[in-house]
């Protein structure tokens, strides 16, 4: 068997449609427009391409996008003075903190200055808290994109078994969270798990988040099952994930190729948020399909 490829890229193309029409429609029926900061600080080359081209998805859909840029020795109360400049903008809808920040600074303290309403990354304690407790909250834009590419491919996830691998508070954690709240029965893997390739054989839903090229092997996929990869790793032959895919797609039903499966999720639904952010401060419906 030859597993179906989940085309992330389409479906991500198809939801950015989808959000430019909204948000045209908000321009043209209420006078708004929503606005997303990206805050970078420092050089670090990975993170200057990843806030490029969010700048570039926003404006791309009619958002208005605003990027603030810190060298990488400034000191953490600027960063903080400037959250809280952003957070009193009505003009700014979501913010977003590119990760990660120079040494110096404290992560969690920076992120949790962010308004939870304005948080579209999902990563504040508050937002993290309501999804865990079945909230309305922002959820973290990576797993949201994995859950609806399982959905679609999947339809319910009611009593599935899903396996997630790897339990960063970024991916892992909140992609548990999610597949929980759809009612999967949820496993959550990491380093120091004990025989992987057997727990892996019993899941109908593996995600894998784990950082290491080409970690989950063809032998550890139950036939049939659905693969989503969310690994983006460098290697001598580009860009791989975190599946043996040759191998993998042998045998799984459906998976994620890298790149083009998960990646262009996490941008379109960066705009999701943002969308969805700026219809809940302005007292408006919600479009519909951009939330969990
Ligand atoms: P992380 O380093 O924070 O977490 C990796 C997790 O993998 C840890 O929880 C760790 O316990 C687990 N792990 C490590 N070795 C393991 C092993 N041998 N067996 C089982 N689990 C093991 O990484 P992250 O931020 O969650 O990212 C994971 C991957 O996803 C990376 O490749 C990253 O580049 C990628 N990523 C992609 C996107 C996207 O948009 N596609 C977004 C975020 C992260």
């Amino acid at each position: 068997m030859t597993a179906e490829l989940i085309d992330g890229k389409a479906f991500a193309a198809a939801l950015r449609g989808r959000i430019a029409t909204a948000v045209a429609a908000l321009r043209a029926e209420h006078g708004i427009t929503p606005g997303l900061a990206v805050v970078l600080v420092g050089e670090d080359p990975a993170s200057s391409v990843y806030v490029r081209s969010k700048g570039k998805a926003t404006v791309e859909v009619g958002m208005e996008g605003f990027q603030h840029r810190l060298s990488a020795e400034a000191p953490q109360e600027e960063l903080l003075a400037l959250i809280a400049r952003l957070n009193d903008d009505p003009a700014v809808n979501g913010i977003l903190v590119q990760l990660p920040l120079p040494r110096h600074m404290d992560e969690a303290a920076v992120i949790n200055a962010i308004a939870p309403e304005k948080d579209v990354d999902g990563f504040t304690v508050l937002n993290a808290g309501r999804l865990a407790t079945g909230q309305k909250a922002m959820v973290p834009c990576t797993p949201l994109g994995c859950l609806m590419l399982l959905r679609d491919r999947l339809g319910s996830l009611a009593g599935k078994d899903a396996l997630v691998i790897g339990r960063s508070n970024i991916v892992g954690k909140p992609m548990a969270q999610l597949l929980l709240a759809d009612s999967a029965t949820v496993t959550v893997a990491h380093s120091r798990t004990r025989d992987l390739p057997d727990l892996c054989r019993r899941a109908d839903i593996v995600v894998a988040a784990v950082g290491r090229a080409r970690f989950v092997q063809g032998d550890w996929i139950k036939p049939g099952a659905t693969v989503i990869d969310v690994g983006i790793n460098r290697t001598g032959d580009g860009l791989v994930g975190d599946v043996d895919f040759d191998a993998v797609r042998e045998v799984a039903g459906a998976i994620t190729p890298v790149p083009g499966g998960v990646g262009p999720m996490t941008i379109a639904c960066l705009l999701a948020n943002t969308l969805t952010a700026t219809a809940r401060a302005n007292g408006l419906p919600e479009p519909e399909g951009l939330t969990p």
